[in-house]
């Protein structure tokens, strides 16, 4: 069903990202709304057990920053739709309208904030997709508590494998960071706080081969990289956190994309097609961070609002 009147500006994704876009899209006086095809804002941000880098608001759990976001755009009044785009399609006439299809409704806007976000990256070893969801978790703070005194690994030496570590620490009896290399990718401080944990034990230079179970996870081939040697660690639960894969895939016709997926487009947030513009982690750039989602949602607004008045639209 088409719904009546055109949008100046639909956003899709309500992460960080969009949540940021939406509050300067009501400022600037656009008709505008955000698409999500969760009822629950917050993107990613949603499984992050603390966030201690956004400024002002230090130690919330990802959570309690979802709901700020929430709170702060209802406060103002931004317009929310719950439903899964499919498509998005631009009209053949003269001036540029956008169709996006969801599965509920259809809707028509002159200019489109992609906000997609990202999702986590498989490890693509054996028994990892069969032992997905028993035993095998893509998420510390909601699958954490399954394993209240066991002994479990973190496979990644990023932010989010550092997190999960810290926060499984607090719940687990063990706590395994398997890491491919000799050196952490995650922030310093948190770095620290990983290495003070008498629970946790980093094992270098070491890859997972395969997670071994029947019907639950019992154990991990683990490969030591220097050594070549192989054997078997004991573990309950194998949480994985070896990186994101832009949500890009239902976009890729309409705007150029790098090879890992990745929309191009700099700081102004301007896409290769006109009245498209991308923000949040599904651009290609060097720093991926709540901070920097949230200020490509403000620099998306302000190009897709450049454009709608240079275009008189
Ligand atoms: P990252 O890309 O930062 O780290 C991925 C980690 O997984 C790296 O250590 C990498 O190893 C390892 N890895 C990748 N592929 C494999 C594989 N096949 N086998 C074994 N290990 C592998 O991803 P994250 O998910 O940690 O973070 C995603 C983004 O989100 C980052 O930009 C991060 O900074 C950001 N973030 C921001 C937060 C905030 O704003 N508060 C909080 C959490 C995350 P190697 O180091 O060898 O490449």
């Amino acid at each position: 069903m088409m719904e009546n009147g055109i949008y100046d500006l639909l956003i899709i994704g309500s992460g960080p990202a969009g949540m940021g876009a939406a509050i300067y899209a009501v400022r600037a006086g656009l008709k505008a709304a955000v698409i999500d095809r969760s009822p629950v804002s917050g993107g990613q941000v949603l499984s992050t057990y603390e966030v201690d880098n956004y400024l002002g608001l230090p130690g919330l759990s990802g959570g309690d920053l979802a709901d700020r976001f929430r709170e702060h755009a209802d406060r103002l009044g931004a317009a929310f739709i719950a439903a899964d785009v499919k498509r998005i399609e631009r009209g053949a006439g003269q001036q540029i309208v956008y169709t996006v299809h969801t599965d509920k409704s259809v809707f028509q806007t002159r200019t489109v904030i992609l906000a997609t976000g990202a999702s986590h990256s498989m490890l693509g070893v054996p028994g990892e997709k069969e032992l997905s969801g028993m035993g095998v978790s893509y998420c510390a703070t909601c699958d954490g508590a399954f394993y209240r005194n066991s002994a479990v690994a973190v496979v990644g030496g990023g932010d989010v494998a550092v997190e999960d570590a810290i926060f499984l620490a607090g719940i687990c009896k063990k706590v395994y960071l398997i890491h491919r290399r000799d050196q952490l990718r995650a922030a310093g401080s948190l770095q620290k706080r990983l290495l003070s944990l008498e629970n946790v034990e980093v094992l270098w230079n070491s890859e997972v081969k395969e997670i071994i179970g029947k019907e639950m996870v019992e154990g991990i081939d683990i490969c030591d990289n220097k050594s070549g040697g192989r054997y078997r660690l004991d573990v309950e639960g194998v949480f994985i956190a070896v990186g994101i894969v832009p949500d890009t895939d239902i976009f890729r016709n309409l705007v150029k994309v790098d090879e890992k997926g990745y929309v191009i487009a700099d700081e102004t947030c301007v896409t290769s097609e006109k009245g498209i513009f991308a923000a949040g982690d599904i651009r290609k750039k060097a720093m991926r961070q709540i901070i920097t989602a949230v200020a490509d949602g403000a620099n998306a607004v302000h190009s897709a609002h450049a454009f709608l008045t240079a275009e008189k639209l």
